[in-house]
């Protein structure tokens, strides 16, 4: 930062020798660093080669006056202070001066100490201007970020984008060009009249090629025409012919190509036309567009990534209801084989007992035949209240209603108590009488059931033998407003490390097993806004128990809890 004891660079211009030398050696004495030019054209010279902070000039040159040298000065470097001497003082060329960005003037003939104030004068007029500069700088950038970071999708950023890069640039006339490699899918917008709030989008496929040279810029270029640069007459030839860029092309004047630089690589290009018209761009305005241009494109691959992982998401959904649904139907393919053996022996009693039926009533024995239809009656019960059980299960599609949740557990242990696996182990239920109602996907909650009674009677497989126990029974938490159901084994248990790891899909420590049932059942729980929690001991048994909401809520969790551990 500059300040009165720094120094700085300064080039001193003036066509009379004398003068040039006592201006030098007065600021030379200073401390500062100083160049002399002996004309305008020799003043240039050095300017294009080496940054100054100041430029003390003479205004009457022969072969360029001052105010010119000046204003060229200026398009090289616009921070430079400029500071005038004349020889002869008027109010004209005392507003002309400062008109052109002079901090100061003074007149000839000088003494040393007059030039050594002015100068000191002008580093502090100077380093102010500096400091507003940055700090309006710094205000608009910031208000900048958080009006991009505002949009919500990538058409509003690019309109954004424009919108604000027209403005900073004081400019009319623009479009906005953003690819998507991965679809070569090219989005343009044009502003046709940005202050009436008027732009025009197109969305076009794009030949790759034409993009990849583009994707490597990453400076902002300033060239002559729009109509002479291939890549635009390029491109509006592959566009059709409403949406082409055939007005903007038709434009007289240089063009601003901002890329929107992320990464390695561009994604699209800001492009700005300036007619003869219109003000020249500042340095300062190049350096605040080339950051528009750096955080349009990471903005828009924000939105990009945000929309593939939310995409991502629904299809993950979807994939989920469709396992559901499958595992529903590989349940339903496994029972099926039970039901078959289950039914078999009902039939080979219903046959047996009306062969026999029929023979004692060949033999007219009819005092006797009330043994057989008892039989006959009991098995056709039984096979009435097997196929009652059996009826949820044949829903697919997800339905909640009203359901007596003691009811539903007793027709799920009806139905499943004659299959094999549940041989030799005691189904035993504790339901709490008197249960309010839940609205539940009764079809899914017995889902849930079926998986925790089957992994118990799993965790039992060895010690079958022995008989083990697997109750079953429901609580009321009227305090939470919940309906808990618990299914306890007297199976081997789980490690902590296994406890962990159990509602993981794909986690299963079973020769056959496909690790996919808690994962399911925490599915099918949380969408019922509700809990599922398993405590374990090994060698001891485990115990889940699935928490419901009387009321639906918008969200819940779930988690696992071992014994003395608290929630995981
Ligand atoms: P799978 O039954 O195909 O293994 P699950 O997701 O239903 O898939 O179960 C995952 C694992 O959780 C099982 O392999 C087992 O190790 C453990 N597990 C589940 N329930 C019990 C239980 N009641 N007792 C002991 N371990 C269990």
């Amino acid at each position: 930062m500059l300040s009165q004891t720094q120094s700085v660079k300064i080039l001193v211009v003036d066509d009379e020798e004398i003068m040039l030398k006592l201006a030098c050696d007065a600021l030379r004495s200073q401390g500062h660093q100083v160049a002399s030019a002996s004309g305008a054209l020799e003043a240039l010279d050095k300017l294009k080669q080496e940054r100054f902070d100041f430029i003390l000039t003479d205004i009457k040159m022969p072969e360029m006056d001052g105010m010119e040298l000046i204003q060229t000065a200026h398009q090289i470097d616009p921070s430079m202070g400029a500071i005038f001497m004349t020889g002869y003082a008027s109010l004209d060329t005392a507003k002309k001066a400062i008109q052109e960005g002079a901090y100061d003037y003074i007149l000839k003939p000088f003494d040393l100490q007059e030039i050594r104030d002015a100068v000191n004068q002008a580093i502090k007029k100077r380093e102010q201007t500096l400091k507003r500069a940055r700090t309006n700088g710094i205000n608009q950038i910031f208000e900048l970020n958080q009006k991009l970071y505002s949009a919500g999708d990538s058409e509003s950023l690019l309109k954004l984008c424009l919108q604000s890069a027209l403005m900073q640039s004081r400019l009319k006339k623009g479009m906005i060009l953003y690819w998507r490699q991965e679809n070569n899918e090219l989005k343009i917008l044009q502003a046709k009249d940005p202050e009436k709030n008027l732009f025009v989008g197109t969305t076009a496929k794009i030949d790759p090629e034409l993009l990849a040279e583009w994707s490597q810029k990453k400076e902002v270029l300033l060239i002559k025409s729009l109509r002479d640069y291939s890549f635009f007459s390029d491109l509006t030839r592959l566009l059709p012919r409403s949406s082409r860029l055939d007005e903007l092309l038709q434009l007289e004047g240089e063009a601003i190509l901002i890329p929107l630089v992320k990464a390695e690589s561009a994604c699209g290009v800001l492009t700005l036309v300036k007619t003869p018209e219109e003000q020249m761009l500042q340095e300062e305005d190049l350096k605040l567009l080339s950051i528009l241009g750096i955080q349009t494109a990471i903005s828009l691959e924000n939105i990009r990534l945000l929309n593939n992982a939310q995409q991502s998401y629904r299809e993950l959904q979807s994939l989920q209801d469709q396992i559901i649904s499958l595992e529903k139907m590989a349940i339903r393919g496994r029972i099926s084989a039970e039901i078959g053996h289950e039914l078999n022996n009902y039939l080979t009693v219903l046959w047996g007992n009306f062969e026999i039926l029929s023979m004692k009533i060949r033999k007219a024995e009819l005092h006797s035949l009330n043994r057989q239809l008892e039989t006959i009656s009991a098995s056709l019960d039984r096979i009435k209240r097997f196929a009652d059980g059996l009826m949820d299960f044949s829903a697919l599609k997800a339905e909640k209603k009203e359901c007596d949740i003691n009811d539903l557990i007793q027709r799920t242990l009806l139905f499943i108590k004659p299959q094999n696996i549940f041989k030799n182990i005691s189904l035993v239920t504790e339901l709490k009488p008197n249960l309010p109602h839940l609205v539940v996907d009764a079809g899914q909650i017995q889902q849930v059931l079926y998986n925790l009674l089957n992994n118990a009677a799993d965790a039992m497989g060895k010690r079958k033998g022995e008989g083990g126990t697997i109750t079953v029974g429901t609580d009321y938490h009227p305090e939470k407003e919940s309906v808990e159901i618990w299914v306890k084994d007297t199976g081997k248990g789980m490690t902590k490390d296994q406890l962990e790891k159990i509602f993981q899909t794909g986690f299963t420590t079973k020769e056959f097993g496909h690790g996919m049932g808690l994962s399911i059942c925490r599915k099918i729980v949380e969408d019922h806004n509700g809990t599922i929690q398993a405590e374990s001991q090994l060698n001891k048994g485990t115990t889940f128990r699935v928490k419901l909401p009387l009321k639906r809520k918008d969200k819940d969790t779930s988690s696992t809890t071992s014994e003395g551990q608290g929630q995981l």
